[in-house]
């Protein structure tokens, strides 16, 4: 089963995919905690990425797919995945197509995780996980980041008819309980 979680900053896509991971026996994919990884092991990825993440901007797609494409040809991800965190943008979601095309493989669901904006900035504020995007001033930079780049992603997967929307407002496992219902 391949799945992609999709959502805003905030949205509890780490979370539940971590839950998912658990429930499904099936492995996750969170870029942004392998570009976290790379900047606090001080690999080659994470020089090159540090002050994209600091400032809350996008690494560069051609990066991001190469990454994702290389970790996704690993043996445990064989018999399925858990996408957090990717695809972020258009160009991503069209070179992910290619890939599933490529490994004829498909896409089994796309699941929204929607919040209101005001409670993304709360809980983000609120998370003390010591981020350095973290900010009020960096928030604000990724939500924005969010409505020009990666929101568009839901058209392209709307056009598909993947996505099944998710409120992620209430308890983690009430929300948890949503997404399973979506995903059965
Ligand atoms: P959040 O969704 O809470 O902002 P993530 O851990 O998913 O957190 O991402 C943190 C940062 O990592 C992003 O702001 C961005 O700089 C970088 N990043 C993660 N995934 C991608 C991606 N698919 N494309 C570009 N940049 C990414």
């Amino acid at each position: 089963m391949n799945i992609i979680l999709f959502g805003p900053p905030g949205a509890g896509k780490g979370t539940q995919a971590k839950k998912l991971q658990n429930e499904f026996n099936i492995p996750q994919l969170s870029t942004g905690d392998i570009f976290r990884s790379a900047i606090k092991n001080e690999t080659p990825l994470g020089v090159e990425v540090k002050s994209i993440l600091d400032n809350g901007e996008l690494v560069p797609d051609e990066t991001v797919v190469d990454l994702v494409a290389d970790e996704l040809s690993k043996e445990k991800y064989e018999d399925g995945y858990i996408l957090d965190g990717f695809p972020r943008t258009v160009a991503q979601a069209e070179a992910f197509d290619n890939f599933l095309k490529e490994n004829n493989d498909s896409l089994d669901a796309f699941i929204s995780l929607t919040v209101p904006e005001e409670e993304l900035i709360k809980r983000i504020l609120s998370r003390g996980e010591g981020r350095s995007d973290d900010t009020e001033e960096k928030v604000k930079t990724r939500l924005e980041v969010y409505r020009q780049e990666t929101k568009p992603v839901l058209q392209h997967y709307q056009k598909q008819d993947k996505v099944q929307e998710i409120d992620g407002l209430g308890s983690i496992d009430e929300i948890f309980e949503r997404i399973k219902g979506a995903l059965n």
